[in-house]
């Protein structure tokens, strides 16, 4: 998949709002994370994407995952290297609808909850 549909997909998804929703959240995203670092491999696809606020490794929910990698590997906002593919890992996202709630991604820019997650 191309970067600019991957992002387009995403971007959908989140409807313009972080999917993180840490406690350096501030609201809008304004950019992708990968789940997966690009340099260990991870693709542009939905599946390895989060839209979230902040830049880089400094402020919002994109600092305070790389920060915070712990946590961060546990919600699986971030996917260590040499495990299974980030479609398969589930990840505590936000969203209007469900709230903060454990879902799969997909890479068709859809999720599904994770059957007797809170
Ligand atoms: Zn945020």
């Amino acid at each position: 998949m191309n970067v600019t549909l991957a992002r387009k997909l995403v971007r959908e998804r989140s409807a313009g709002l972080c999917e993180v929703k840490s406690p350096w959240c501030e609201g809008r995203a304004t950019n992708w994370s990968h789940r997966l670092a690009q340099g260990q491999g991870g693709l542009w696809a939905p599946s390895n994407g989060l839209d979230v606020c902040g830049m880089g490794n400094a402020t919002g929910c994109h600092g305070y995952l790389h920060q915070h990698p712990t946590r961060a590997e546990a919600e699986g906002w971030l996917v260590p290297p040499g495990q299974t593919d980030p479609i398969d890992v589930p990840t505590r996202i936000h969203t209007i609808t469900l709230g903060h709630a454990l879902v799969f991604l997909d890479d068709d820019g859809c999720l599904s909850t994770v059957r007797g997650a809170a």
